[in-house]
């Protein structure tokens, strides 16, 4: 399994390091020739969704990424990279690949709140969850699935191949996020 990591901006260098610790293969994208030779999934990390996004299309990463999602391509989007992912952003702003059915609100939880830790169920487990600055799911569409929810708010979600998650699953211990993820690329190939 050989899974790309969007490294142009955030907390990629998080996401390598833990799959690596995982005995997956790990590389970084930063540019197009990063995309030349076969991968079977992709991370978005958290970071700052405005500028991931400028940087995606300035070097060339956009549409070639975008096709890849769209053809199934199995993606986990994690903080940022959930903004990055979204169909529509509440506040008006155009989305980035938009390819999954969810509205979000970026910096939902206000200042005082920007940053805490605490646990609660993701699919069928508690686990320990970090949020920084998060965006939370404020609508989803049909095909979406709610995977977790924390003070009323949807913070995890999966449509097909793709994987929503509002916190940083590459900044605990806890790989529950990460196995799922695997599970997905195993299925997938297994088709
Ligand atoms: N606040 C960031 C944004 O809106 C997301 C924060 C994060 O990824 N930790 O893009």
């Amino acid at each position: 399994m050989r899974i790309g990591v969007l490294a142009v901006q955030g907390a990629f260098a998080e996401h390598i390091n833990v799959l690596k610790k995982l005995g997956v293969e790990a590389f970084e994208i930063r540019n197009t020739g990063d995309l030349s030779a076969p991968f079977d999934g992709l991370i978005l990390p958290g970071g700052e969704s405005t500028v991931m996004k400028k940087l995606l299309h300035d070097l060339g990463l956009f549409e070639p990424l975008k096709e890849k999602i769209g053809s199934g391509l199995p993606v986990l989007g994690t903080c940022a990279g959930m903004i990055l992912l979204a169909k529509n952003i509440d506040s008006g702003e155009d989305p980035c690949f938009g390819t999954m059915d969810i509205t979000v609100k970026r910096n939902a939880y206000g200042r005082q709140l920007g940053s805490f830790v605490c646990t609660a169920r993701f699919a069928d487990k508690d686990i320990t969850m970090r949020f920084i600055r998060a965006p939370y799911v404020t609508e989803v569409g049909s095909g979406v699935e709610i995977l977790a929810e924390h003070d009323n708010k949807i913070v995890a979600v999966r449509q097909n191949e793709q994987l929503a998650i509002a916190f940083h699953p590459e900044l605990t211990d806890d790989h529950t996020v990460y196995k799922l993820f695997f599970r997905m690329i195993e299925n997938r190939a297994a088709k």
